[in-house]
């Protein structure tokens, strides 16, 4: 799952919505591992987009807009979703209402007894949520968590029935939920509601985040998806967060520290990374004890923003170098995945070129 948090390029970056937003995204990986007994998704860290898109193009005549225009420049970017990708992309979109959609490639199960008998869920998926509940409890008009039997229609919310912090978490979980393959429970249960049952599943009654679960063959269809594993712990580990051995002209940068986001320029507005290592300039390096059982880099390198001239960034492990990365201002940050062979100390240093290189949220496998 790849959770990008998406602004309009004219809007200013509200920090305090991607501090909450790295938080809803735990949370929701929480809940699943409750409902599902202990199994929950794997996930990339979350990122922040800037939009090629102004807010007007985007929006259009109708939010409807909002899903083409972000489906393609996803896609520019190398995040295409479908034509037999395995990436699923969740677009929490800054603007956007409370409009909230998904989009599977698989279609989803068309039974009962299919469940965890087909490989629908294992490919690529687009879900796409406005980001407006979020601003209300931001705002104070919302209520982070939902009060029952208050808002529309005794649905729990605040003003209104989306405006909730709980029901927002609710409405990531539901619209992952039909990017795994699940469709509503009604498709096999006729005239199944929330209203008048005492079965509640995320997939029918979002808006009841505090008290949903999963019915039995939404669980058993999500345990035997690859991209679910019985992993309750931390799934990876954010070198950002980690100590170095040793450092010098190094930074790390942590949103739940207060830290700003760090910017690479050449996609769209700017990507901007919540956790990741800042090196400053040639010479600067920074060296982690790899944990036992971490045998697997991944990192998207790029230049920070403002910075004039090129960086080549090195990777090494136990002393054998692994890779060699060149940033040149203006180039989009390239997606590096390394191997580190059962290493136990990773080096990455800046050997030439005055320019601040972005080891974006840089994690071990
Ligand atoms: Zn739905």
């Amino acid at each position: 799952m790849v959770p990008v948090y998406v602004i309009p390029a004219d809007y200013a970056v509200p920090l305090e919505h991607l501090r909450y937003h790295a938080r809803v995204l735990d949370d929701v990986r929480t809940w699943y591992a409750g409902a599902t007994g202990g199994w929950t998704f794997t996930t990339e860290p979350l990122v922040v987009q800037i939009s090629r898109h102004p807010f007007a193009e985007l929006a259009a005549d109708s939010f409807q807009a909002w899903w083409p225009k972000l489906q393609r420049e996803f896609a520019d970017y190398g995040l295409s979703w479908n034509r037999h990708s395995t990436i699923k992309l969740l677009l929490l979109v800054h603007g956007a209402g409370a409009w909230a959609g998904a989009d599977s490639e698989n279609g989803g199960i068309d039974s009962i007894a299919a469940a965890g008998l087909v490989d629908k869920g294992r490919w690529g998926g687009l879900a796409l949520i406005g980001d407006s509940s979020a601003g209300g409890v931001l705002a104070g008009v919302c209520p982070e968590v939902a009060v029952a039997g208050a808002g529309e229609r005794g649905r729990g919310g605040g003003t209104a029935w989306w405006c909730s912090g709980s029901t927002y978490r609710g409405t990531v979980a539901h619209e992952l939920g039909h990017t795994w393959g699940l469709p509503h429970p009604d498709a096999f249960h006729a005239g199944f509601r929330c209203a008048d049952s005492t079965a509640y599943t995320i997939m029918q009654c979002h808006w009841e985040y505090g008290r949903e679960r999963l019915l039995d063959y939404e669980v058993t269809h999500l345990r035997s998806l690859p991209s679910f594993r019985r992993d309750t712990a931390v799934d990876v580990v954010l070198l950002s967060r980690a100590a170095p051995v040793a450092a010098m002209g190094a930074r790390s940068v942590r949103i739940e520290s207060g830290d700003s986001p760090v910017w690479v320029d050449g996609r769209g507005g700017g990507t901007g990374y919540l956790w990741g290592v800042v090196l400053a300039g040639a010479g600067a390096s920074v060296q982690y004890a790899v944990p036992a059982g971490r045998n697997l880099l991944s990192v998207d390198i790029g230049l920070a923003r403002g910075a004039r001239q090129a960086a080549i960034v090195r990777i090494a492990a136990d002393g054998q170098p692994l890779a060699l990365v060149t940033v040149e201002p203006g180039s989009p940050p390239q997606r590096v995945v390394v191997p580190l062979r059962a290493a136990r100390l990773l080096l990455v240093a800046t050997t030439q070129g005055s320019g601040a290189a972005v080891l974006g949220n840089a994690r071990l496998y």
